[in-house]
């Protein structure tokens, strides 16, 4: 991981707040870029964990999670729900605008993410197979399992 690298997604992290009248406190930016520099998906208890190491005073749990959520929320971040783990977005330094709805592909051999966008047309074709078993879907997120480009 290139320092150069890590400073243009905080700064870019940055300005994206900003840009949505929120904040990235010092807190939030020691959690992203812990999450920017593990750069696989980790849980948020192992991010607490190197969190905290670096830490004087010990960060709850509870601090953690919202943390987490804020990051979620501001798509720095995703959640897999699949896993129940956290990444970084690979798109906070490239591009200005995210994509509405991201889905996953998710390397077995590597644990590399790679964040796809799917056509609409696939999305309500899924939200009409799911409507016609009478079935809400809570999360309009694909995670998919495979190897990555890189591993093959
Ligand atoms: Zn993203
Ligand atoms: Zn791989």
């Amino acid at each position: 991981m290139h320092v150069s690298y890590l400073e243009s997604v905080i700064t870019k992290a940055e300005g994206r707040c900003r840009d949505r009248g929120s904040r990235l406190t010092p807190l939030r930016r020691q959690v992203l870029r812990a999450l920017v520099e593990v750069s696989e998906p980790i849980s948020a208890y192992g991010l607490l964990e190197i969190c905290n190491a670096e830490r004087e005073e010990a960060m709850p749990a509870m601090s953690m999670y919202r943390i987490l959520d804020f990051l979620v929320d501001q798509q720095l971040a995703h959640r897999l729900v699949s896993s129940k783990k956290y990444i970084a977005c690979s798109h906070i330094d490239c591009c200005p605008k995210h994509f509405q709805r991201v889905h996953f592909l998710i390397c077995d051999q590597c644990a590399r993410v790679k964040e796809v966008e799917m056509s609409e047309a696939m999305m309500d074709s899924l939200n009409h197979v799911a409507g016609a078993e009478g079935f809400k879907l809570s999360s309009r997120q694909l995670e998919f399992s495979g190897v990555c480009g890189e591993c093959r």
